[in-house]
């Protein structure tokens, strides 16, 4: 275990209690290609009420969003270890590059298929797959990406509406606010600063990129040429490297000015104006959009990644 893992699981045991897992003897993993991808998946615990099948559909339908959203998978080869627990849902994911590139995550016995459909859990480890391990200070970033991505790239495969990740940013995005006296992104690791502060920088970075490039790029081109550079979790990087080439790759400087404001110093932000420039509301219960908003057509934009252009991929 080294730091980044020990600090994730720190994190993930904030969640609630950890159940004990009973070591069997594994049976070969099963080889899903996808994405581009040979992803081997193992089955560590001795049963689950849902089939096999199901399970490795759920696998695949993760490792699909978040290709979606890179353009490929983001690694050539990664394993999922899947262990049974106890009650209902998916909990505990941890994603880790020591030892090959890898997530383990916990599949409650009482967990249905349409729990499966609807999880993001294990879609938030795989986007771990695809940013580089930076120093722990900037943990924020590793976790911000997962937690901004993941339900866009759900979006993408049909796993989801725009209106419902709207609906979910609108009531989760002011978690990562600063608070009285917090610090800088850098300098404030509270779960709320971490994983939400963290989706709140992608969120303006999005914004800013797509400002200033017509909506012709946005920050999944950054984030994949990262990727693309060999960003990926079994590799250590300075947080600044990340973001160089994230900027060339989109609007030349959006991720390292955002940073210069949101890194050391809390940096308030006007999440309500923000919403009404986005045109994005609550109205009854329902997500409603306005049209004539400022930022329409970046807000659409944001839950339509580009595609990938063939031919102009470096070779993986
Ligand atoms: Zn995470």
């Amino acid at each position: 275990m080294n730091r980044r893992l020990a600090l994730r699981r720190l994190l993930s045991l904030a969640a609630g209690p950890v159940l004990p897992q009973v070591a069997r003897a594994v049976d070969p993993p099963t080889k899903l290609k996808e994405g581009g991808a040979e992803i081997a998946v193992s089955f560590e615990s001795d049963s689950f009420d849902v089939p096999q099948e199901a399970l490795l559909n759920w696998v695949r339908q993760a490792a699909r969003a978040v290709t979606a959203y890179y353009g490929r998978f983001p690694v050539a080869r990664a394993r999922v270890r899947i262990f049974a627990g106890n009650g209902q849902g998916v909990s505990h994911g941890t994603s880790d590059g020591d030892d090959g590139v890898w997530c383990r995550i916990t599949v409650g016995r009482g967990t249905s298929v349409a729990d499966l459909d609807s999880d993001w859990m294990l879609t938030h480890e795989m986007v771990h797959f695809a940013f580089p391990s930076v120093p722990r200070r900037h943990h924020w970033m590793e976790e911000g990406t997962a937690t901004y991505v993941e339900p866009i790239a759900r979006v993408q495969i049909g796993n989801l509406t725009a209106a419902q990740v709207w609906g979910d940013l609108l009531r989760d995005m002011r978690q990562g606010l600063p608070e009285e006296g917090d610090r800088g992104l850098d300098n404030t690791h509270t779960w709320g600063r971490t994983y939400w502060g963290g989706a709140l920088f992608c969120l303006l970075a999005d914004i800013g990129i797509r400002k200033n490039t017509a909506n012709a790029k946005g920050l999944e081109d950054a984030l994949r040429a990262i990727n693309r550079a060999g960003g990926t979790i079994d590799a250590d990087w300075p947080l600044e490297r990340a973001f160089a080439i994230g900027d060339k790759a989109a609007d030349g400087k959006t991720l390292m000015e955002l940073y210069g404001k949101m890194g050391e110093q809390p940096m308030n932000v006007d999440l309500p104006d923000l919403w009404k420039q986005l045109g994005v509301g609550r109205q009854d219960g329902s997500v409603v959009f306005d049209s004539r908003a400022p930022l329409a057509a970046v807000r659409d934009a944001i839950m339509r990644v580009s595609p990938v252009t063939r031919g102009k991929e470096p070779a993986s």
